[in-house]
């Protein structure tokens, strides 16, 4: 039997945390294993980060994961954060990188690597990690990917959520490889619903994952007609998770983007597959 765990955007800047309390709620009440909370991603800042952690935890009680990236940070800073971290009572970190870009180039921290040994030099945190069934798009080779997911683990993290796939050979060759070099962590299959064409083409455009050609003909079929997408999106999805359960993955990550409500309608399909 399996488990769930979501992930989710902390609200925009000018939203407040209020914006995110109904999705909580809803994820909430589906009982996942965490609920993990993205850093400074597109428009969100590292407070509201804290703030939608605090809220998972002290209001919903569900473990809150709060994502940190290192991409334009000092160690110093990093360690500030974590204080801050700590100070709430937020002791899950997923460890990354995080994309570098003009405004968030490497200043001393240059892989999620570096970012863990600071986070075990100050102490206390639970280390979780991403993974790459397709590698990551800097990667001349998938395998090497497994390789980082090894140094990883000998520093100590307990969990690995991949990035989104939509066709699951590749998380199961990716499992198979790091479990023969010895990465003991739970690793986790990250799934995303194919909802909307633009938001589909983006994600694939910025991680690199490819799009099945059965998923293809069904995103050009659906493309003018939102909620035959979101209807075929929720299905494939659901099934995708279905055969990683049936293949013994204990348990699934699904980004949400926020929505409860098809989060909650994917939970329904699969749910007796769960715990
Ligand atoms: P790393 O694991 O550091 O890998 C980056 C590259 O460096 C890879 O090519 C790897 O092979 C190579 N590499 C890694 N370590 C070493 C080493 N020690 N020696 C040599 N080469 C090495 N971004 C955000 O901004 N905010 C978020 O909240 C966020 N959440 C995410 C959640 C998940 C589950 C995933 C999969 C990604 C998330 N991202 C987020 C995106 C992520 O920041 C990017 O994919 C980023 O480009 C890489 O981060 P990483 O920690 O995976 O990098």
């Amino acid at each position: 039997m399996a488990k769930i765990s979501f992930e989710v955007f902390p609200p925009k800047k000018d939203q407040g945390i209020n914006h995110i309390n109904d999705c909580i709620k809803g994820l909430s009440s589906l009982k996942p294993e965490f609920i993990s909370v993205t850093y400074n991603a597109g428009v969100s800042t590292e407070n509201l980060t804290v703030d939608t952690c605090k809220l998972i935890q002290e209001q919903y009680n569900v473990n809150a994961v709060a994502h940190l990236t290192c991409a334009g940070q000092t160690t110093d800073s990093i360690i500030n954060q974590l204080k801050i971290f700590k100070d709430n009572n937020i002791t899950r970190v997923l460890a990354l990188r995080g994309d570098i870009t003009p405004e968030k180039p490497i200043i001393e921290l240059r892989y999620a690597t570096d970012l863990i040994k600071v986070i075990n030099d100050f102490g206390g945190f639970e280390v979780y990690a991403s993974c790459y069934p397709e590698g990551h798009v800097e990667s001349k080779e998938t395998d090497k990917d497994i390789d980082v997911m090894k140094m990883k683990d000998d520093l100590g993290v307990i969990d690995y959520i991949s990035q989104l796939f939509f066709d699951n050979k590749f998380f199961y060759n990716m499992y198979e490889k790091a479990r023969n070099i010895g990465v003991k962590g739970q690793i986790e299959p990250g799934i995303m619903p194919i909802l909307n064409v633009n938001s589909v083409s983006r994600m694939v455009s910025l991680c690199g994952a490819s799009i099945p050609r059965k998923c293809a003909k069904y995103i050009s079929k659906y493309k003018d007609d939102k909620d035959s997408l979101v209807k075929w999106g929720i299905d494939f999805a659901s099934k995708q998770i279905i055969d990683l359960i049936e293949n013994g993955i204990e348990v699934i990550h699904l980004y949400t983007m926020d929505n409860a409500t098809i989060a909650t309608q994917i939970y329904n399909n699969i749910k007796s597959f769960l715990d």
